[in-house]
């Protein structure tokens, strides 16, 4: 029997891991990867203590300082926990694979992942014209036609991404003109670019192709007649969704399903169950947040744990 489980492998998940081994609960980790979403990016300029890191990089010392940790906490990289069951007697089984592990207490960083369109072609074109970070994947895509998909920060940065390397971007915002909602700088990047044009109050409605991508059809809001642009790639940029189904059957979560924390404590709706981190109803996600929310979960399940020996 765990004293405390820990699902995930971005900074929450690490910062929690290294607070439990410090506190020599007796703890496991179970992370799909070390890194967590901020891995893709070139630059990250505001983890503090470091004016500029990479992602990958960040993914390395996260990892290291875990590692440094190891005597006093199973980890288990690269593998995924499918499903948290609650037990009759208030303890848990987290479910990996064929194998079960009992625990007291389970601290869930499982973070989020991209948010899909769910449009025909989209799921066919993955990787062959469909794509999800432009950070990472804006190059692939020198002088070509691009659409990018959403009219929030993410797809505004997208934009950007894709500037130095794309011939013209569409991009596709379903509020209407003076509407797109990225933060003002960004905006105006964006708008004062030869290369975009912006089709605003629109809907991608199917990605469309043979081998790869070739085009993207849209619909306005307000009409019904679908029109049709000539694109060879689409970057979906449409926000994330938290993985929260693994305790979603007996956490709390909102309409998002985000789940809901105490931000005072990150205590959930079931007692012995603590989240931090992108996953839950926090407003906002960021590295540094996520590391301080998983800390105070831990501390949290350390008195927990105190309070029922
Ligand atoms: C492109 C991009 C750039 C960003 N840049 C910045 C930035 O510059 N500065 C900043 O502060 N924030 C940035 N963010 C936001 C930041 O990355 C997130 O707020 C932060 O990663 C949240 O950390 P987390 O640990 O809660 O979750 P995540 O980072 O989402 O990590 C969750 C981890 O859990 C693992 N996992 C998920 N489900 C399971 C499971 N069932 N079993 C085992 N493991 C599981 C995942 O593989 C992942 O490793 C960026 C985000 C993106 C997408």
């Amino acid at each position: 029997m765990y004293e405390t489980i820990i699902i995930g492998g971005g900074p929450a998940a690490v910062a929690a891991g290294v607070y439990a081994a410090r506190k020599k609960i007796k703890t496991a980790l179970f992370a799909s990867q070390i890194g967590g979403q901020s891995v893709v990016s070139d630059g990250i300029e505001n983890w503090i203590g470091e004016p500029l890191i990479s992602g990958p990089d960040l993914a390395i010392k996260l990892k290291k300082h875990l590692e440094a940790q190891s005597e006093n906490i199973d980890l288990h990289i690269g593998k995924t926990v499918d499903k948290v069951n609650k037990k009759e007697d208030g303890t848990f089984e987290v479910v990996v694979g064929e194998e079960k592990f009992d625990t007291k207490t389970v601290i869930v960083c499982s973070g989020g992942r991209h948010r899909r369109l769910g449009v025909p072609g989209e799921e066919k074109f993955e990787g062959r014209g469909v794509a999800f970070c432009a950070t990472c994947d804006a190059a692939f895509f020198k002088d070509k036609d691009v659409a990018v998909v959403g009219g929030g920060n993410s797809g505004l940065e997208a934009v950007v991404d894709l500037m130095p390397y794309a011939n013209k971007i569409y991009l596709i915002a379903r509020k209407p003109e003076g509407g797109l909602r990225g933060d003002p700088v960004t905006q105006e990047q964006v708008l004062n670019s030869d290369q975009v044009e912006v089709i605003y109050e629109a809907n991608a409605s199917e990605i469309i192709g043979e081998q790869m991508v070739t085009g993207l059809k849209y619909k306005k809001v307000n009409g019904d007649d679908e029109k049709e642009i000539a694109v060879n790639g689409v970057f979906v940029e449409i926000g994330s969704v938290p993985n929260s189904e693994i305790v979603s059957e007996f956490v709390d979560t909102d309409d998002w399903n985000n789940i809901i924390v105490d931000c005072s404590d990150q205590s959930t709706s079931c007692p012995g169950v603590f989240a931090a981190g992108d996953v839950t109803n926090t407003i906002y996600r960021q590295n540094n947040i996520a590391v301080g929310d998983a800390i105070k979960a831990l501390l949290t399940a350390h008195e927990y744990l105190k309070k029922n020996k």
